[in-house]
């Protein structure tokens, strides 16, 4: 996509003054501020389209770059508008027109942006406060509503979270008649501009208060305990976060409060390990079970299952269990249980077992050959037809 001609799309001729460019991108910037054309991506494009010809053309080194070789003169500058983000946009209408016109003009004396006014919402927002919540593997699997008792700070009953002694020592603010904001007339180069302001009496509450609460002594909330219930989703993992919005500590003076942030921890299991969605299960077998085969009962996350080892099954052989392991958190998909065999090679013989095993030690069938354990079905295939 080509690039306009920043004078073209500032409106302006070639010669034009560095004032004359000025008012014209003002003039660009208003009509397409985001403000007036809410959602409207194309009015978006070409408002950063004027943020960028306007930092060109209103720098002389630029703009002779500009003049002389076009936009490859002045291309790859960190600020250039399309690598611009709107705040950073915004943030420079206070340097470019000396405040944030944008603030009194576009939101009728509210501003969006910092530095105009509007009514702050009541008190002091509350912070957010972390917790370590551990779970067992069980709990996991399946899920898991947990009532605890969280220490934090609490909305003071006995002002309801005002701060205030009573009704009557929560008064409109003098300054500012309770609308938060106080508005001032300045002189700029485009004339007379209003501008508004959070009102610093009340710090744009509106109200003061002139007798605090006794409990509180003003604050609005006092620490205390609070039991919260919390869902659990299964399948949640060691080291995820979850994050229960305003169940943190209560703001001071009715602010609202913070977030409680559930910080999950496994608890290690018994006999299972978790890997991913698998539960791996490390199960040790005698020597003449993994000989003759047997059938056994192990662990899960859900119970006891049972399994079955065949005849001559080796040290090191996995066996799964489908569907036995976690549920992943965001889909329906399982995990297994993997049973890790491990063939327990005895360490204490009595003379008579020692005396029978050495009878055995010579045997062709004692041998290890690892060629010939578990033949593919190719070599079954193989032998049947040879
Ligand atoms: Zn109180
Ligand atoms: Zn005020």
């Amino acid at each position: 996509m080509s690039k306009r001609d920043y004078y073209e799309i500032l409106g302006v001729n070639k010669g034009a003054a560095t004032e004359e460019i000025k008012k014209a991108y003002r003039k660009v910037a208003m009509q397409y501020h985001p403000d007036r054309n809410p959602g409207d991506k194309s009015a978006e494009e070409k408002f950063k389209e004027a943020a960028e010809a306007y930092e060109i053309l209103s720098d002389q080194d630029k703009r002779s770059q500009y003049d002389r070789f076009g936009h490859a003169g002045v291309s790859g500058n960190g600020r250039g508008g399309h690598g611009q983000n709107m705040e950073d946009i915004f943030s420079q209408f206070g340097d470019i027109f000396g405040e944030d016109i944008f603030g009194s003009f576009f939101s009728g004396g509210g501003g969006r942006r910092g530095g105009g006014g509007g009514r702050a919402a009541r008190g002091v927002r509350g912070s957010n406060l972390r917790i370590k919540l551990k779970l067992t593997y069980e709990e996991i699997a399946k899920g898991v509503t947990k009532n605890i008792k969280v220490k934090k700070y609490v909305t003071c009953h006995t002002c309801s979270g005002s701060g205030a002694k009573d009704k009557g020592s929560v008064q409109t603010c003098g300054t500012c008649g309770g609308s938060g904001q106080v508005r001032k007339v300045t002189n700029t180069f485009l004339g007379q501009m209003q501008t508004v302001t959070t009102c610093p009496t009340c710090n744009g509450e509106g109200t003061t208060v002139t007798a605090k609460c006794n409990s509180c002594k003003g604050e609005g909330r006092v620490y205390g305990e609070e039991t919260v219930t919390i869902d659990i989703p299964a399948g949640v993992q060691e080291g995820m976060q979850l994050n229960i919005s305003g169940k943190g500590n209560a703001g001071e003076r009715g602010g609202s409060p913070g977030d409680l942030i559930i910080l999950i921890e496994e608890e290690a299991h018994k006999e299972l390990q978790r890997e991913g969605l698998n539960a791996v299960y490390e199960l040790h077998i005698s020597f003449t079970d993994a000989v003759f085969g047997t059938n056994l009962e192990v662990p899960t996350i859900d119970g006891r299952a049972k399994i079955k080892i065949p005849p001559g099954t080796q040290s090191g052989k996995i066996f799964r269990l489908k569907g036995k392991g976690f549920p992943a958190v965001n889909s329906y998909e399982k995990g297994d249980q993997l049973v890790h065999v491990n063939v327990w090679t005895p360490q204490h013989l009595s003379a008579e077992e020692k005396t029978m095993l050495e009878k055995l030690s010579n045997s062709q069938n004692f041998k290890p050959n690892p060629d010939k354990t578990e033949k593919s079905f190719f070599d079954k295939m193989r032998e049947m037809f040879s």
